[in-house]
Order: C-alpha cells, then sequence, then structure tokens
C-alpha cells in the first residue's frame, strides 16, 4: 500500500532543525515546501534538495504577512521552526527576537488559518518552564521565564492555544529539550554547545564549560524529534492535538558527563582528543541548574518512542562531524 503524500511547509528549512525535517520529508515522498531568510541557516544544509522535484525553496522573512501567505498556499501541514534562538541573543538583542518569535508566528499563525491547513506543528521550547525547579518537568507546570527568548516560545503557546479555542485551526506545540546532531551549526557567538565542543575538540582546543560541570540536561537526538513531528503530523487521536508535548529523550546528563562522551567518541577518530583539559569558567546569566523532560505525555498521547539515547546519538553526531565539519 502507497501511504498518503501531503504538501508541508517546513519554515526555518535551511537551519539544523529544518533541513533535517526537510530531508525526511523529502525521503517519504511528500512535497516540501522550505522557507528561510537565512538569518542563521545554511545553503549547504538543502543543496542536496535543490534538484529534488518535490522540493521547493522560498527565500523570505516570516516577518512579512504577504510571505507567509505565499508560502502556505496549499499547504496541508505547516511545520513551524524558523526563529532566533539562543537566549544569548535574546538577551542582547530583544527587539529582533520578538519582532521573529513573535510577531513572525503570528503572521504564520493567521496565514495557515486562512488557508486552512490541515495542522500547525511548531517549535516550542523547554526554555519554558522557566524558574521552575521541578523535575521532571511536566507539560502544566511552568514557571517564570528566564530570559526574553523564553518569553517568545511561551508567547507562541498562548497565541496557539487562542488560535485553536477562537478559530478551530489545529495546533501541536512541541518543546525541545537541547537538540543535537548532523547539520546543528558549530560557528558563530551563538553556536549550541555540543557542535562547539565537538569543534573545539576537532581543533585541539579546549572547551569552557560554563559553571562547575554539575548543571544537567536532557540532551535530545534530532531523529526523536523527527519522530515526534510526524506523530504530531498524522496524529488521528482527537485528544492529542491543541496541546503542547516535551520532545525530549527522558532523561539528564550532566555538562562533564557530556564533554567525557564527546571526548570518548572523538578520540576514536583522533587519538590527541583524549588528552585535551576542559576548563571551566562563570555560570551564565538565564541558564538554569538542570533540566529533564517527562516524556509520558507524547508516550501516552502521540505513541512516542524515542529510539535515540544520548550514548548513540552522541555516536552518530561524532561521526557525521568528523566527516562533514569543514
Ligand atoms: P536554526 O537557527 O538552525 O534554525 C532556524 C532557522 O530559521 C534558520 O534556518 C533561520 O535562517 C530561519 N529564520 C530565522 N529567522 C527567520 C525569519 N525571520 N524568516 C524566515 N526564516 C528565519 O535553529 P534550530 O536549532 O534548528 O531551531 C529550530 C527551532 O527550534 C527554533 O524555533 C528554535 O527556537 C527551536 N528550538 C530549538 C532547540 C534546539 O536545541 N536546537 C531547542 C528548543 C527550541
Amino acid at each position: 500500500m502507497i501511504n498518503k503524500t501531503y504538501k508541508i511547509l517546513i519554515t526555518g528549512g535551511a537551519g539544523f532543525i529544518g533541513s533535517n525535517l526537510c530531508e525526511y520529508f523529502l525521503a517519504k515522498g511528500h512535497q516540501v515546501v522550505c522557507l528561510d531568510n537565512f538569518a542563521t541557516g545554511h545553503l549547504h544544509n538543502i543543496t542536496s534538495f535543490l534538484e529534488n522535484k518535490h522540493f521547493t525553496l522560498l527565500e523570505g522573512d516570516i516577518r512579512s504577512l504577504e510571505t507567509c501567505k505565499q508560502a502556505v498556499k496549499e499547504v496541508d501541514y505547516v511545520l513551524h521552526q524558523a526563529a532566533l534562538g539562543s537566549v544569548p541573543r535574546s538577551l542582547k538583542d530583544p527587539i529582533t527576537t520578538n519582532e521573529v518569535n513573535v510577531s513572525g508566528f503570528l503572521n504564520m499563525l493567521v496565514a495557515s488559518r486562512d488557508a486552512k491547513v490541515k495542522r500547525f506543528i511548531y517549535a516550542a521550547s523547554s526554555s519554558t518552564y522557566g524558574d521552575s525547579e521541578n523535575l521532571p518537568k511536566v507539560e502544566d507546570a511552568i514557571g517564570k521565564p528566564l530570559s526574553p527568548y523564553a518569553i517568545t516560545k511561551y508567547v507562541n503557546e498562548l497565541y496557539a492555544e487562542i488560535f485553536s479555542k477562537t478559530y478551530g485551526i489545529e495546533t501541536i506545540g512541541l518543546r525541545y529539550f537541547n537538540v543535537f546532531g548532523r547539520k546543528q551549526d558549530p560557528n558563530g557567538a551563538y553556536a549550541a554547545v555540543i557542535p562547539l565542543f565537538v569543534k573545539q575538540f576537532m581543533n585541539h582546543e579546549s572547551p569552557v564549560i560554563n559553571g562547575d560541570g554539575n548543571y544537567s540536561r536532557d540532551f535530545t537526538y534530532i531523529d526523536n524529534v523527527i519522530q515526534m513531528n510526524e506523530l504530531a503530523m498524522l496524529t488521528e487521536n482527537p485528544e492529542a492535538v491543541n496541546t503542547v508535548y516535551n520532545t525530549a529523550y527522558g532523561d539528564r546528563t550532566t555538562l562533564t558527563q557530556l564533554v567525557e562522551l564527546l571526548k570518548d567518541n572523538l578520540a576514536l577518530f583522533d587519538s590527541k582528543i583524549a588528552d585535551i583539559k576542559v576548563i571551566y569558567g562563570p555560570n551564565r546569566a538565564g541558564d538554569i541548574p538542570h533540566s529533564l523532560a517527562s516524556i509520558e505525555k507524547a508516550q501516552s498521547k502521540l505513541g512516542y518512542k524515542p529510539k535515540y539515547s544520548i550514548e548513540q546519538g552522541i555516536k552518530e553526531a561524532v561521526s557525521w562531524y568528523f566527516y562533514n565539519l569543514k
């Protein structure tokens, strides 16, 4: 039996998560439209799809409602990933972060409502748990936001809920927890910790851990995130929509453990990396000590079964970086 195929709009499709989603859904035979302004995404993430007749690249900015309206034409599902990530970036430039992450989000939501898409699935964030000290994090118990970025991601959830209630558009928010894997950008001032450390180790430089190394995170491999997007897109459970889900593995790893894991895996490719020492620096503003997701809601309502632990994910990611990092 041939599975049904759809037209899927992936905003931020030239970024880390978006380009992985493009690749996955193209491989499944769907039509994919990628909307991106290349603010933090890269053409090299999507070059291999440009010749695919099922792939369309729209270079444009979600801050333009007209652009969003063009992008959603005849689209079945929207996977909205476009945003300016990074807590430090939002502390430095809250205005641009708000314009993209809040006004841009609202534009996409309005355009999707007007185009009557089947469902609007969006990248939410674990930063919405803010100062809550509860572990594990359960979807309906959040604290106060700790950064402008966290505010924008929480506002997304509020808008999605109101749009579901008042206009009937189906939405699902996926609160991503520290995603990592192939194609995540190691460069730039706001690089995420895993690609940054990999690049530094590969250059035989010492990575700097913010704090004493005991802070912990629920590091989540990209393929688990892809699985959640697909489940959110295709679920037929009426009780599974118009809500948010933790998107994580459901285990936590300290930064010191992470560094050891990276070193062990990288040393298989370059034995000198085993001897590189790590530097400890001050804690970073807006960072919470620990983060760990409960994935029960995703398991029970969507049937989520994460396939990659951090160990398995790091093994895959390190091998990818070793062969692809330029
Ligand atoms: P990324 O920076 O690699 O991807 C974001 C993409 O959005 C980029 O390609 C960028 O060019 C595009 N973009 C930015 N502003 C735009 C605009 N105005 N118009 C059109 N496109 C624009 O980041 P990512 O890690 O792939 O993150 C994807 C989404 O997931 C974001 O919404 C982010 O907030 C969210 N998220 C990521 C993580 C993580 O650990 N990576 C965690 C929580 C939430």
